[in-house]
């Protein structure tokens, strides 16, 4: 099926967590747009223009309203994937975010990662037929072969689960897979974009490795800023380039 193509359409950006954003936003100067989706939904709107004078929105799916944290995972990455493509119509779609990934693989901390290939689901088991491939997702990420030199990037394939710890019915999947990074967010993004037929870009900053003693969480904490300076170096090249 063919795509809209509108040169100057909107370049759509989501992000999972505030923090991770914050240099992005200041580095574009978007500005918050007031409750974008009414009342109730949580997610929040930053908006401003490209070099050419594209539009970008950068959308954040909010906090939890009882923990007060970021709403972070696949379920409101769907969400706000569904609300923002219906609302902002853009001619590609970005999700730029943090991960984990392999030390066997030599990955370091901070490196970014261009996402290839598919968009998988390494937390998702349903062993019946058909469901079986449906579970593991594989959502197409856009080619980018030309651009890679412009940017400072390795290259892997991503596969998104719901916990940060990484289990070993998990890990089996991950291998089996062939994934090299893993977040809470790609695939049910890249989803979205999938079903409105949009080019999906995912660019990943490891926080992380997988295979190492140190508890995740405390590796995420030590190595955030970090993570997040380069991404947003990366992130602002991607979208300049392809503006
Ligand atoms: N402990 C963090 C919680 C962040 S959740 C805090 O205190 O704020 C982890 C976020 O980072 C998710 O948005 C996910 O996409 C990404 N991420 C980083 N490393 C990951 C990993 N090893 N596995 C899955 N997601 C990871």
């Amino acid at each position: 099926m063919k795509q809209r193509i509108n040169k100057k359409a909107p370049f759509l950006v989501i992000m999972a967590m505030e923090e991770e954003a914050e240099l992005l936003i200041k580095t574009f100067k978007l500005k918050l747009q007031k409750k974008p989706f009414g009342d109730y939904l949580p997610m929040k709107t930053f908006h401003g223009e490209l070099p050419s004078g594209r539009p970008v929105y950068l959308v954040l799916p909010g906090k939890d309203r009882r923990f007060k944290v970021n709403l972070v995972g696949t379920q409101l990455a769907a969400v706000t994937s569904a609300f923002s493509i219906n609302k902002y119509m853009p001619s590609a779609v970005f999700n730029f975010g943090t991960c984990g990934a392999l030390k066997s693989k030599a990955a370091k901390i901070g490196d970014v990662f261009y996402c290839t290939d598919q968009v998988w689901f390494h937390s998702r088991r349903i062993p019946l037929p058909g469901y079986d491939e449906f579970s593991r997702g594989g959502y197409p990420c856009a080619p980018l072969p030309s651009l890679k030199k412009k940017l400072k990037v390795k290259t892997g394939v991503l596969s998104t689960t719901d916990s940060l710890d990484f289990c070993s019915v998990e890990s089996e999947r991950f291998f089996d897979l062939r994934a090299d990074i893993a977040d809470m967010e790609g695939a049910a993004i890249a989803w979205m974009a999938d079903i409105y037929r949009i080019p999906f870009y995912a660019l990943k900053s490891v926080t992380d490795l997988m295979d190492i003693k140190q508890k995740p969480g405390d590796q995420f904490l030590k190595n955030f800023q970090l993570a997040v300076g380069n991404l947003t170096v990366q992130a602002s090249r991607l979208l300049r380039s392809l503006d």
